[in-house]
């Protein structure tokens, strides 16, 4: 998607909402959030409550508080898009009020738990999807509300309640949306506290939910620390991991296409999806030609001095080891650019350089649009090179080709959660592309892409020679 269609895009989501759903934005302080407790003890507290709650309801009814919340998210999707950049400094405002669509639209609901059943002269035995009870999900900063949006939906269609601990770094945007879950809820009749949290996360505060008795699930999304952290829990844990996402084009390539899908991929959110593009492997032949329509679509090409510069800035040391420089994660190429020095226009939206597979940009998830392109002389060298950009990661790699052989080979190589195609990243979100979306994608897990019934638990019911009625 180019930027222009893009912002045609908000602009057509900002037009339908209008000035009478302006109405409905919410505007409580932050006092009177719902589900928004002091202590996590209350707030775990009634969150088994409301389990209790909505777990004998019908289907139905739970399909009518996810209605409320897939509206109420359209409702207040640029106030949340507006809350989440303002918060955290990160991303743009424009593709966060996309993403928010995105989960309220597509993110399963209920339709999603299927049921399995065996039926013969011995009776007839169903295997359903019952919900685990209160699960404990830990938020990041880069997708805050949306995350908790797109969770809330999937383990309420289970039958879950949620205990949220959100980024300390976008608690405001992240209680607001739990507000907004909650109001959803009560304005149909269900239950209030669904999902709920405390007004101040700390790393105090998930200990306790990763400990808690009745906390039977956890969810990590984020960084190696928090899915190492509910991984060690001692319960069932979901992890959601970190990523380094390579796009590899070979030499069979639409190379046009290939660059415009891979800037645009790069660059959404200002390349906070963990999914998104994070280097480019190219093969020799076509790497001066993917160069060249990388900058014809808002590529500032840096030098070497720049890339020097450039990678003095966006990392940091912290007890002698290079960490991220946060005031660089999440923001655009004109302001990173910026910080060297470099003045560039609004057209510039991904910065390039060439560099080998062990520059720290290219080896390590940047999470800004700054794409390293690394040659390789051909489809092997490239596949090496991608497998080993990727980390073992087995999150996401993308591919440009029209070659079925070097395609099977990649993906079969790189053995990811996700594997885009000839499309930019997003298109394995279900934007631009088959699919539903999550924000939550369990790569270390491997449940990868988590929707309902991802949030479940089998069960077995047997009828004893009775109710076959073949
Ligand atoms: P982060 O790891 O800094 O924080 C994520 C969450 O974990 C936050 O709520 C944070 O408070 C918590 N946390 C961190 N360390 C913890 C600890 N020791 N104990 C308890 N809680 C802890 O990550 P971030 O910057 O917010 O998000 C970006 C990272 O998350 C990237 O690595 C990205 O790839 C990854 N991510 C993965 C997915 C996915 O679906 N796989 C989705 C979004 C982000």
């Amino acid at each position: 998607m180019t930027e222009q269609e893009i912002k045609d895009v908000v602009r057509g989501v900002l037009r339908n909402m209008g000035t009478d759903t302006k109405a409905d934005v919410q505007t409580a302080a932050p006092s009177k959030l719902m589900g928004i407790f002091e202590d996590i003890e209350d707030a775990i507290a009634a969150a088994k409550k409301a389990q209790k709650e909505i777990q004998p309801m019908p289907l139905e009814f739970r399909e009518k508080i996810i209605a409320n919340i897939r509206k109420k998210t359209l409702e207040n999707a640029k106030t949340l898009a507006e809350m989440g950049v303002e918060e955290t400094k990160m991303g743009n405002v424009g593709h966060k009020i996309l993403k928010h669509q995105l989960v309220a639209e597509k993110t399963p609901g209920t339709e999603d738990l299927s049921t399995v059943a065996w039926s013969g002269d011995r009776g007839l035995t169903l295997v359903e999807q019952g919900p685990f009870g209160v699960i404990g999900a830990v938020t990041p900063s880069t997708n805050p509300s949306e995350t908790v949006i797109c969770n809330s939906i999937g383990m309420l269609a289970a039958g879950n309640a949620v205990v949220f601990a959100p980024h300390p770094g976008a608690k405001n945007v992240s209680n607001f949306a739990i507000d907004l879950v909650n109001r959803a809820s009560v304005e149909v009749g269900g239950p209030e506290n669904l999902a709920v949290a405390v007004m101040n996360p700390t790393i105090e505060v998930s200990e306790t939910i990763f400990k808690h008795k009745d906390i039977s699930l956890l969810v990590a999304t984020g960084g190696p620390g928090v899915v190492t952290k509910v991984l060690s829990s001692g319960k069932r844990a979901l992890g959601a991991g970190a990523g380094n996402p390579p796009a590899f084009v070979d030499d069979t390539a639409d190379i046009q296409k290939a660059a415009e899908d891979i800037v645009n991929g790069c660059t959404f959110d200002n390349n906070l999806p963990c999914i998104a593009e994070k280097e480019v492997v190219a093969i020799d032949t076509i790497a001066d030609e993917l160069i060249y329509h990388m900058e014809q679509v808002g590529c500032y090409h840096a030098s070497k001095e720049e890339v020097e510069k450039l990678t003095q800035t966006v990392f940091a040391t912290k007890n002698g080891k290079r960490i991220l420089n946060r005031a660089c994660v999440g923001r655009s190429a004109k302001v990173i650019l910026s910080k060297i020095g470099v003045t560039v226009g609004d057209e510039i939206r991904c910065i390039i350089f060439e560099g080998d597979k062990t520059q720290p940009m290219i080896a390590e998830e940047l999470m800004m649009p700054i794409l390293g392109i690394v040659r390789v002389k051909d489809v092997d060298e490239g596949i090496a090179t991608a497998v080993e950009l990727e980390h073992g990661n087995r999150h996401s790699a993308h591919m440009h080709s029209k070659n079925i052989e070097n395609l099977t080979r990649y993906g079969k190589a790189l053995d990811t959660a996700i594997f885009v195609k000839n499309g930019p990243s997003y298109a394995a979100l279900g934007f631009g592309g088959e699919g539903y979306p999550t924000f939550t994608i369990c790569s270390r897990t491997g449940e990868g892409l988590t929707s309902a019934k991802t949030f479940t638990k089998s069960r077995r019911c047997t009828m004893c020679d009775a109710l076959c009625i073949r």
